[in-house]
């Protein structure tokens, strides 16, 4: 039988407000285990939250962003649960009247089609605490217990773990765009939740799903999901699927690549939701709301226009577009007068192609864009070949320095005076001379041997451009 793989995923992006969400608290990350701390978040009795404005600014700006509803009243509900780091013994978040409710995203893929993602909701909620497990001992650090989170849930509109990739990184970029999170997946600021379920292809049924928990990083969701529909499609074979996958929660185990049971629903905890009495309705002034609808340029907006603008490929557009830093970097070599279609493609393959092998990102790019752009200038003004450009960029990654001294050092200039070509030329046609007889009885193909042979003569060096003008002067 052929499957059909169904995901939604639930997103939770830390909004880089300065202070919680229900308290004047900052939310710096990284200081000394509860050093941003108060009596609300840390829930001490008749302590008392008070709804934080920039939070809901933020997601507004989200909502409008995906072409969503925005509502002016949205209501804060407690979900009521026992855990270490969770101090007042509920959270509180948005259940029955959240902030944001359907819109959609579209995903891109790599020949330049799309494909929409609904967007089913996004609420207002506050983050736990963290719990340190050092050998025998626990330690709970509060400082992040009440940062405001946007959680984003999609519709089950995924059939790949590609696409949920995807989906996530178009949604990381939009957070970026709209400076709401600092999206840092290392530091947890981006996580998301997996719900994974399959069905026989064409099927249009909702099977049982299986949610995976708190995957932070791309390669772990992938991996993730994957292991889940292969497990999920081998229980199916064997008879067990709507006994086994009834809606479960799984752990990604990395080091093993491999799901595990959390808990199933019968265990699943009953959150006895209701509205938190603490607060009331929060309803959002016209102000803001129009303030928050003043979107800058965000990612299809912008790749569409590098693509009209400057043709670059649909592919380079995308990659460039999805990250702010690249696109810093990529308007910073677009100052120079060097063709964009060039310029991109030495940033995409070349420069991060470098990037990814010394594991490192853009912004740890030892290679700045006047280095870049320096080099690119050299290629098409015919100074160096794109071979040895390559080469000369590879020098520069190991060494730093700049271009023209890293051409001097390497020896790599084009030759490109005229009668050190020719000189190489004539070497050539008095050393081949029975081709040069079947070349003038009409066998032209042999004119990329003699180019060939002038190339291999100058050491690489000579200019082709200029071998082939002089060349063809020389033998018609
Ligand atoms: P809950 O609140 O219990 O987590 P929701 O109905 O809000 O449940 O769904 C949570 C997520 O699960 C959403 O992203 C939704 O798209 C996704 N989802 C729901 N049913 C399925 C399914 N059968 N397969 C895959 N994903 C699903
Ligand atoms: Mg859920
Ligand atoms: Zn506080």
């Amino acid at each position: 039988m052929e499957f059909e793989t169904v995901i939604g995923l639930e997103v939770h992006v830390q909004l880089n407000t300065k202070t919680k969400m229900f308290c004047s608290c900052a939310t710096s990350f990284g200081d000394p285990p509860n050093s941003h701390t108060c009596p609300v978040c840390l829930a001490l009795p008749g302590a008392l939250p008070a709804p934080n404005r920039e939070a809901f600014a933020k997601a507004a700006r989200f909502g409008y962003a995906i072409g969503a509803i925005v509502h002016k009243i949205s209501v804060f509900d407690r979900k009521n649960y026992f855990y270490p780091d969770l101090p007042k013994g509920y959270q509180i978040s948005q259940l029955h009247h959240p902030i944001v409710e359907t819109g959609s995203l579209m995903i891109d893929f790599d020949d330049g089609t799309q494909k929409r993602i609904g967007i089913t909701r996004a609420h207002l909620e506050e983050d736990a605490g963290k719990n340190i497990h050092d050998g025998a001992i626990s330690r709970v650090d509060l400082n992040r217990a009440g940062t405001p989170l946007l959680e984003i849930v999609s519709e089950p509109d995924m059939r790949s773990a590609d696409e949920a990739v995807r989906f996530l990184k178009k949604l990381h970029s939009i957070a970026r765009y709209l400076d709401i999170s600092d999206a840092n997946m290392q530091e947890g600021s981006f996580r998301c939740d997996a719900n994974v379920s399959i069905r026989p292809k064409g099927d249009l049924k909702l099977y049982p799903r299986v949610e995976i928990k708190n995957l932070n990083s791309f390669k772990f969701i992938q991996k993730a999901i994957d292991y889940e529909v292969a497990r999920q499609i081998e229980s199916w074979q064997e008879g067990a699927y709507e006994k086994e996958a009834r809606q479960e929660t799984r752990l990604y185990d990395s080091a093993r690549n491999e799901t595990r049971p959390m808990r199933g629903k019968e265990e699943s905890a009953d959150y006895r939701y209701f509205p938190d009495p603490d607060l009331t309705p929060v309803e959002l002034d016209e102000a803001m709301l129009e303030n928050a609808k003043k979107l800058p340029e965000l990612p299809d907006e912008k790749r569409a226009r590098y693509i009209k603008d400057w043709a670059l490929s649909a592919y380079d557009a995308g990659v460039i577009t999805s990250d702010l830093e690249l696109v810093a970097y990529f308007e910073a070599l677009m100052r120079r007068k060097i063709s964009p279609k060039t310029a991109a493609a030495w940033l995409t393959t070349e420069l991060l192609g470098r990037l990814n092998k010394a594991q490192k990102t853009i912004c740890q790019s030892p290679i700045n864009p006047e280095t870049l752009g320096g080099l690119i200038e050299r290629i098409e003004d015919g100074t160096i070949s794109a071979k040895a450009g390559k080469e000369a960029l590879d020098y520069l990654f190991e060494n730093g320095g700049e271009i023209d001294a890293a051409i001097e050092k390497l020896g790599l200039a084009q030759v490109s005076d005229d009668e050190t070509i020719i000189s190489a030329i004539d070497a050539v046609l008095s050393a081949n001379a029975a081709n040069l007889e079947r070349y003038k009885n009409g066998e032209t193909k042999l004119f990329g041997f003699f180019v060939g042979q002038v190339m291999k003569q100058s050491g690489g060096k000579a200019n082709p451009i200029k071998t082939n003008e002089l060349l063809k002067g020389r033998i018609g």
